[in-house]
């Protein structure tokens, strides 16, 4: 017997969340990992969906490859209650008796996810970086642990496995509008935490530049920049590309970039078309956060920096000499 009470866990649920009923990239990229394992394994691949008036992300939900969502559409869920969502999630998991459980690692879901873990008595690996099966058909899943020291595989021996997965560590899957799937409403029991739960009020945290986490070009500047003022010229080179401006961990702490742009183990991990890394070492937890970038440049004066092991294109020099002369170059190539 397992924890949903069935004898036979026959599903991967995916939790899929949005944002005012716009799903959310990192959905995707879990839904399309989702959709690998579940071929694996034969099973159904479910979605599950919570809010009001979200069709639109059922809809996008079947297009990103699962078979089956269960819709909680109640005005309890109109904002993001943990005590609401987590009552429809359960009645999800009840539902779909899944074998394995993934969701987005981000704010507001990691709540749930835990909540529902603990009370239903799944185990859970929070903030997986890699997911994988094993011989037997069990989760495995690459998360890091002591602030982001070490690296750790969790297996899982029991059903459901629950994992939580880090924006970006999955690529995002083509969309096709025309899959067939089923969208079902799911009914929930209200939880009396929900009434003790009052949204007040969002506030954005967006500074209005190109976030680094969504963006398909990053210009990333580490300690070599030397100084708030360094980061001019890589601001110029993004900004000549449409690019976002990253930062290594180095450049945070010192107080150069706030954190926000920060990239690696413990700032975000990004997977961009093209990412330009100017004096980072590359450390690895740096690279944690961008190896799976699909071209990386590295500008570094230290031909030995480790870097250059992960990047397509090194230029050895100066980068306040060879930033420029690339921004130069790409306004004249870009008529900018
Ligand atoms: C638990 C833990 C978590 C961490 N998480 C992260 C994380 O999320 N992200 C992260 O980035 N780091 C993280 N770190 C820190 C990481 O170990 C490195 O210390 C950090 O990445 C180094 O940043 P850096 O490459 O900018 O600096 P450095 O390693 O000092 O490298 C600076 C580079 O700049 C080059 N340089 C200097 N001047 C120039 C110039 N004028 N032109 C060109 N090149 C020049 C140098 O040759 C050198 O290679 C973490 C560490 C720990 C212990």
């Amino acid at each position: 017997m397992t924890a949903t009470g069935k004898d036979t866990p026959m599903s991967i649920l995916v939790y899929i969340d949005h944002a005012a009923g716009v799903g959310k990239p990192i959905s995707w990229e879990v839904l399309g990992k989702a959709r690998s394992l579940a071929d694996r394994l034969a099973v159904e691949l479910i979605g599950f969906v919570a809010g009001k008036q979200v069709s639109a992300v059922a809809t996008d939900a079947i297009a990103y490859g699962a078979d089956r969502v269960l819709v909680a559409d109640d005005a309890a869920l109109a904002q993001f209650r943990a005590g609401a969502c987590t009552a429809a999630f359960k009645a999800a998991i009840a539902a779909a008796a899944p074998r394995i459980i993934l969701a987005p690692a981000v704010a507001g879901v990691r709540d749930v996810t835990a909540l529902a873990a603990c009370e239903l008595g799944i185990g859970l690996a929070a903030d997986c970086q890699s997911l994988e099966l094993d011989d037997d058909g069990n989760l495995r899943a690459d998360r890091p642990i002591f602030a982001g020291n070490i690296l750790t595989t969790v297996t899982f021996k029991a059903a459901p496995q629950m994992a939580t997965v880090r924006p970006r560590s999955f690529a995002l899957p083509a969309r096709d509008g025309a899959r067939a799937g089923v969208v079902e409403p799911l009914a929930f029991a209200s939880d009396t935490r929900a009434e003790q739960e009052e949204v007040l009020g969002f506030e954005s945290a967006q500074t209005g530049a190109v976030s680094v986490e969504n963006a398909s070009i990053i210009v990333s500047g580490g300690r070599g920049v030397k100084g708030a003022e360094g980061f001019a010229p890589i601001r110029e080179l993004a900004q000549t590309l449409g690019a976002a401006v990253g930062a290594s961990r180095a450049a945070v702490d010192a107080g150069w970039i706030p954190y926000a742009h920060q990239v690696g183990q413990t700032g975000k991990t990004v997977r961009p078309d093209l990412y330009i890394a100017c004096g980072i070492s590359g450390a690895i937890q740096h690279l944690a956060g961008m190896s799976n970038a699909r071209v990386i440049v590295a500008i570094n004066k230290d031909k030995d920096a480790p870097i250059f092991n992960v990047a397509q294109y090194g230029i050895v020099g100066d980068l306040f000499v060879v930033a420029p002369a690339l921004t130069a170059a790409f306004k004249a190539r870009l008529g900018r």
